[in-house]
């Protein structure tokens, strides 16, 4: 069994710059987990550190059982892929992937059944006395999983592996990195700043923010009920609208403590354009200022009015009385267009004044 576990996991570099700040995570064996936030949330130090590249300066990390903080590197039975492949340019494909076994003493004969199944399992078999400057960037990205796949390791770690590759190959390579870890059924950890890959790799997805946990958990659970108003706008694209609410809506429409304020959240794609006002929902009119069509979809870019009853201007994250809606790609108002928007009851999303707190 390779589950991972963090326990109040600190890190403070020399300096006294507190970048974790106690973190708590548990990866169950052959579990995929994200770790996903904004530059400088301290993902990539967390990773290093549960790779023994980086020392603990409080907490625990346990890999299989095993607490590892005083375990060297090369002897906590993991695996490292990085962003910028660091394959060695002078060596071919094969020696690439057997430098590592060959630096442990292993046979040639073992080294040759696992780089040539590591080769068949990444579709590099043709390749294998190649250079890596003869390769494209997604070959050179599989030869950098390949050197993985060769130690067998209980655990891979990603440090933002696809972040040098073009669109259309991060989400090729993307797709791949996830058959090739069901396959596998190894644990693994992976860094990304980007939500949509988190979202769409991850069993089990951590939200950083500030060297802490926002919120951990399986990708739709925290899309549909983000824990924080940071949650709310990191995951998802475009981000939740958030605005304030006053005090009295909040007491009669939802069940807060009174005087209290609290921000509103409503999804772009969980708004109509509708003249209704739906029962114990939200209707905004709106005034359309830019419009993006982008195919299967159209964002428009509304500004809320005075006259809107229902929620107060003073907005949480977006530039004040922006509205995003998202809409199907064969609607569009006009620039300048005045229109209604409306969200039920059900969409709505309620969290205390300051965004730390979903109260529903
Ligand atoms: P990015 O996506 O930009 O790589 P990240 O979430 O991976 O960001 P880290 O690289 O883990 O962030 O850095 C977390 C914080 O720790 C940042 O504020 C960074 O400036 C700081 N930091 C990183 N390495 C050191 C170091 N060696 N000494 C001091 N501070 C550091």
């Amino acid at each position: 069994m390779a589950n991972v576990t963090l326990r109040n996991v600190r890190k403070t570099y020399t300096g006294g710059f507190e970048a974790i700040k106690g973190v708590n995570v548990d990866v169950a064996d052959g579990q995929f987990c994200v770790l996903v936030g904004p530059s400088g949330c301290g993902k990539s130090t967390l990773l290093r550190m549960v790779a023994g590249l980086e020392t603990v300066t409080g907490g625990e990390i346990d890999i299989g059982g095993r607490v590892v903080n005083q375990i060297e590197p090369a002897d906590r039975d993991i695996a490292m892929v990085f962003q910028n492949y660091a394959l060695y340019p002078h060596m071919s494909v094969y020696n690439n992937m057997a430098y590592g076994l060959r630096n442990r003493g292993m046979a040639e004969a073992e080294i040759k059944t696992r780089v040539e199944e590591a080769a068949r399992v990444l579709e590099l078999s043709a390749m294998l006395e190649r250079k890596p400057r003869q390769l494209s960037g997604g070959q050179r990205q599989r030869v950098a999983m390949g050197r993985a796949i060769v130690r067998q390791p209980k655990v891979f770690l990603f440090d933002e592996p696809l972040s040098n590759l073009d669109a259309k190959l991060r989400i090729a390579m993307r797709v791949e990195i996830r058959k090739l870890q069901r396959r596998l059924n190894t644990t693994s950890i992976y860094v990304t700043h980007d939500q949509l890959e988190a979202m769409t790799l991850a069993d089990v997805l951590v939200v950083m923010n500030g060297g802490q946990v926002e919120q951990v958990g399986n990708p739709l659970a925290i899309y549909e009920k983000p824990a924080t108003t940071f949650v709310a706008s990191f995951i998802g694209a475009p981000p939740m609208n958030l605005m304030s609410t006053r005090p009295d809506e909040i007491k009669s429409q939802l069940g807060g403590a009174a005087g209290e304020a609290g921000i509103v959240g409503i999804r772009p794609e969980d708004f109509v354009i509708t003249d209704q006002t739906p029962a114990g929902g939200v209707a905004l009119p709106l005034t359309v200022e830019a419009i993006e069509r982008v195919g299967a979809e159209t964002f428009v870019y509304g500004s809320r009015e005075q006259e809107d009853q229902r929620v107060a201007a003073t907005p949480g994250e977006l530039p004040p009385g922006e509205i995003i809606v998202r809409i199907p790609g064969t609607e569009a108002p006009a620039i300048g267009q005045k229109i209604r928007v409306a969200a039920v009851r059900q969409k709505l999303h309620l969290f205390s004044g300051d965004g730390r707190k979903r109260i529903e």
